[in-house]
């Protein structure tokens, strides 16, 4: 019996990764980091969450949905 649910993110060539809930480290926002795979990351995307602490955090200005920044292995 785990406590943190698990969610179901799709990376960009279509691959199925199990994911938990996190908050981006620089405003705060939700993110969803895979537990399969190293460094995929989902970020919140464009729209900054109320009580955001940085609107032009990378996680909006830049959002990354699945996208490896360290190469696994
Ligand atoms: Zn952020
Ligand atoms: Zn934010």
């Amino acid at each position: 019996m785990s406590a943190a649910p698990t969610f179901s993110r799709t990376d960009p060539e279509g691959r199925l990764h199990d994911a938990e809930l996190t908050l981006c480290a620089s405003c705060g926002c939700v993110q969803y980091r895979a537990l399969d795979m190293s460094g995929l990351v989902w970020d919140a995307g464009p729209e900054p969450a109320r009580g955001c602490g940085d609107r032009s955090c990378s996680c909006h200005t830049a959002p990354r949905y699945g996208e490896r920044r360290i190469p696994a292995d």
